[in-house]
C-alpha cells in the first residue's frame, strides 16, 4: 500500500503535470471508484475546471479546483495515478480518465486493480460532512512538520506500543507498515516499547528517524515492492526498497549490526520486522 513517500511522489508529479491544466472532459468507468458520491457528481464536478494546487495530508491527495470544490484521490491498496498520452493504450483497470488541455494530448488515468481506491469531488467548506476522515488526521511529518516537542507530547501523553502509535493515522498521518518498521529500526527502538517509557534521548532518536526515513524515501521516489503496483505519475517505480534494512527481510542478517538475524512477528495486527540486537 502506498504510504507517505509514495503519495508525496505522486503529489509532486501532479504539481508538475496536472495543476493549471483545464480538464476538458471526464470518463468514469467503474462506479466503485466514485462510490462516495456518484459517477455524475464526479463528471459534473471535474468537467471544465482546473486544479490550482496539489496537496497531501497523510495518504490523501487533495487538489483544490478553480470551481471552489476540491478533488480527493486515495490510492489505498493498488491505486495508480498516471498521466499518459491519449494515444497510448489504457492499462487494464483504468476507472477514471480526465482529458487534459495542453499542447500535448494527454490524460490523467486512475488505475486500480483492487478497486479500494477513491476519487471524490467535495466542497471544502463542508469537508466535515463530505470528507470527515480529513478532520481526524494527525500531524503530517512532511506537510505540517513535526517538531521534537510535538512528538514528545504525542508519545508521552499515551501508553501505546510504538508500532501501533506510528500506524495510527489520527496521531501521525502518512506512516504505514514499511516506514513504521524502517523508522523504528533507524531509531533503535523495538515495536513493542510503550510510548510513554521513552527517555528524552530516545524521543530525539525517534524524531530524527521519522524525518530521515521519510525524506530519504521521498528522495528515492518511494518504494516499489515486487507485489505492489506503485509507480509515479510517469509510470516509473521508486527505488527506496533497496535501502530497506528490516522490512521484508525476515531471517536475513541485520545490515546494521551484521551480528543478528531479522525477526518477524505480528504487532498491531501487522507483519513487523526488527533486529533483536539493534532495537531495544
Ligand atoms: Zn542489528
Amino acid at each position: 500500500m502506498p504510504e507517505l513517500p509514495e503519495v508525496e511522489t505522486v503529489r509532486r508529479g501532479l504539481e508538475q503535470r496536472f495543476v493549471g491544466r483545464l480538464i476538458e472532459h471526464v470518463e468514469v468507468g467503474r462506479e466503485r471508484t466514485v462510490r462516495r458520491t456518484s459517477r455524475l457528481a464526479v463528471i459534473d464536478g471535474l468537467t471544465g475546471v482546473t486544479a490550482t494546487a496539489a496537496q497531501r495530508r497523510g495518504k490523501y491527495l487533495i487538489c483544490p479546483l478553480d470551481s471552489g470544490d476540491s478533488m480527493m484521490i486515495h490510492l489505498r491498496m493498488s491505486g495508480r495515478v498516471l498521466i499518459d498520452p491519449v494515444s497510448s493504450p489504457r492499462p487494464l483497470h483504468t476507472h477514471v480518465v480526465l482529458h487534459l488541455a495542453g499542447p500535448e494530448a494527454e490524460e490523467l488515468r486512475f488505475v486500480d486493480p483492487r478497486t479500494f481506491g477513491e476519487v471524490v469531488v467535495y466542497d471544502p467548506d463542508n469537508a466535515s460532512v463530505e470528507m470527515p476522515e480529513l478532520g481526524r488526521l494527525g500531524i503530517d511529518p512532511i506537510t505540517d512538520g513535526l517538531s521534537r516537542s510535538q512528538l514528545a507530547a504525542l508519545v508521552g501523553g499515551r501508553s501505546r506500543q510504538l508500532k501501533a502509535l506510528l500506524l495510527d493515522q489520527s496521531i501521525i498521518a502518512g506512516i504505514g507498515n514499511i516506514y513504521a518498521d524502517e523508522t523504528l529500526h533507524a531509531a533503535r527502538l523495538r515495536h513493542d516499547r510503550l510510548s510513554n517509557s521513552l527517555r528524552p534521548v530516545e524521543v530525539t532518536r525517534l524524531h530524527q528517524a521519522i524525518h530521515d526515513t521519510l525524506n530519504a524515501a521521498i528522495a528515492a521516489g518511494g518504494s516499489t515492492l515486487k507485489d505492489t503496483q506503485y509507480v509515479d505519475i510517469g509510470g516509473q517505480g521508486g527505488w527506496f526498497q533497496v535501502s530497506h534494512r528490516v522490512y521484508d527481510r525476515e531471517d536475513q542478517s541485520c545490515l546494521t549490526c551484521g551480528r543478528a538475524v531479522i525477526r518477524r512477528v505480528i504487532a498491531a495486527g501487522r507483519s513487523t520486522c526488527f533486529c533483536p540486537r539493534c532495537q531495544k
